[in-house]
């Protein structure tokens, strides 16, 4: 009997062997999932569960929760082969296994020529992998004789915008790839056969470490793998990661090592990252810099957002993956004195909190005087939202835009660069290279993604007992935000 092989199995040796037999025999090397990840992992099963519900009278393939094993997969295959000889007209995470190739399938509808086959992703656009994915299971339905209409990955349609109850025929579109995951036979064939004989080897196979640890996934094995790679090698370089491949593929180990010649190679930006790295100098374009603090009118407020995104729209006038505001930091410099404002939605209400954050900005900020912000696309694209959405509020929105600038320019645009930037204009690294003594280290909340993940926790009641301190935590990292920006940009008019 052949080797079983999972479908997601199969998919981690395409992207490099080595990652498949550490699956198989040395599954203990592996990173914990961290709980961001588990998130997008649960949006993921919750888009596809809504998707069922296209399909009025599909079933599911659910076996008894005391099946394990073995016994589980006979169950499930049992069961699929009897919903197949029904006449249910759709079946939901039916299994077959096929040259021990195990797969399940997100959805298959059943049409009087044969049966349409959808995976499912929490996804907007289709990728390769998706393709990949969905090929798999096109191999064994065929291999099993099974008669295929249609297969197609169902996607989230990124042009929905909810209004009153989901839409399901209009939030899922289908991007058909029947005829590309035919072509793939052959080629499965021969991996499977491969992959099969791999696992059987006594040694792990001996793969480098390359750009395929982080594409089409981030491997559970980096931290393994990866283990003794100095943190400014030339990996860290920053920008176009296949620029650092390829010096590293040479032997090129250390930025320092880069021969003059291959400098041209590298972007702007990466080259004052080498520079630097080499002779530890601060770089300054100080007319450049003149320029730009010159532009600036008071009184300067600065300002940062805080958003949650959700693949399933929320509330009406949003779309998949739309970034609901639900916080801001205000810091307004009047002279001398440096006020605080801020807005926190309470995510309990279980309401829209767009309309009172809007209210709250307008409120807050003064008439008069520029908006700074780091890196403006981000907060001048949810302002076009909210004055989209809340129409009553575009004229003064639309002014919030015109007054904006970015305090990211000095950066990005390299007029101000320090070594421990470490070729990274991010406020997390721009901090701590301008103002040593601030960081965000002291924080229970230190990014972006931790702050929506613990709100939507907060909206989902799944903090009941520590709220009020979840609530702090969020101020506090809102407010480190601006604050930051206040003293990155002391410390430029200091330069
Ligand atoms: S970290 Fe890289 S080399 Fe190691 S198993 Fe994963 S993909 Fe393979």
């Amino acid at each position: 009997m052949s080797v079983r092989i999972s479908k997601s199995a199969f998919l981690s040796a395409r992207q490099c062997e080595k990652r498949l037999y550490l699956q198989k025999h040395q599954r203990e090397l592996a990173t914990p999932r961290a709980e961001d990840q588990l998130a997008m992992m649960q949006m993921g099963i919750e888009v596809g569960e809504l998707a069922r519900k296209r399909y009025p009278g599909g079933v599911l393939v659910e076996v008894s929760a005391e099946l394990h094993g073995e016994e589980r997969k006979a169950a499930q295959l049992a069961l699929t082969q009897s919903l197949i000889e029904s006449n249910v007209p759709a079946i939901f995470e039916a299994t077959f296994e096929y040259q021990g190739l195990f797969v399940r399938v997100d959805i298959m509808v059943r049409h009087p020529k044969g049966w349409a086959v959808y995976e499912v992703k929490a996804s907007t656009n289709p990728k390769k992998k998706h393709l990949d994915d969905l090929a798999l299971q096109v191999f064994v339905l065929k291999g099993l004789g099974v008669h295929l209409k249609r297969a197609g990955v169902m996607l989230l349609n990124n042009r929905y915008e909810k209004s009153g109850d989901i839409n399901l025929e209009e939030l899922f579109k289908v991007k058909d790839f029947t005829k590309k995951c035919l072509m793939q036979r052959e080629e499965i064939a021969w991996d499977l056969k491969h992959y099969q004989e791999l696992i059987e080897k006594e040694s792990v196979p001996e793969i480098s470490i390359g750009a395929h640890c982080t594409s089409p996934y981030e491997c559970e094995f980096r931290e393994h793998c990866w283990a003794g790679i100095p943190r400014d090698s030339i990996l860290s370089l920053s920008g176009n990661k296949a620029v650092a491949w390829s010096f590293w593929e040479k032997g090129i180990k250390r930025m320092e090592d880069i021969p003059e010649e291959d400098l041209e190679a590298l972007s702007p930006m990466q080259k004052l990252h080498v520079q630097a790295q080499k002779d530890q100098l601060v770089h300054l374009d100080r007319i450049a810099l003149s320029a730009f603090l010159d532009g600036l009118n008071g009184p300067l407020h600065f300002l940062d957002f805080e958003t949650f995104a959700s693949a399933i729209p929320m509330y009406d006038g949003s779309g998949p993956y739309e970034q609901i505001p639900f916080q801001f930091s205000l810091h307004i410099q009047q002279g001398e004195k440096l006020l605080h404002r801020s807005f926190l939605a309470d995510a309990t209400l279980g309401e829209d909190p767009r309309k009172a954050f809007t209210e709250a900005l307008l409120e807050s900020i003064s008439p008069e005087g520029d908006i700074l912000v780091y890196n403006i696309s981000f907060e001048r694209r949810i302002i076009q939202h909210l004055a989209h959405h809340l129409e009553e509020y575009a004229v003064p929105l639309n002014k919030l835009i015109h007054r904006m600038k970015d305090l990211i320019d000095p950066f990005s645009e390299r007029m101000v660069y320090f070594p421990e930037m470490k070729g990274k204009t991010s406020i997390k690294n721009v901090l701590p290279a301008l103002v040593p003594e601030m960081s965000y280290a002291h924080l229970d909340i230190a990014n972006g993604a931790t702050a929506s993940f613990e709100f939507a926790q907060l909206m989902q009641k799944k903090s009941p007992d520590n709220e009020a301190e979840i609530r702090q935590q969020l101020l506090n990292y809102c407010e480190q935000d601006t604050l930051a920006m206040v003293e990155i940009l002391h410390v430029l008019q200091s330069l």
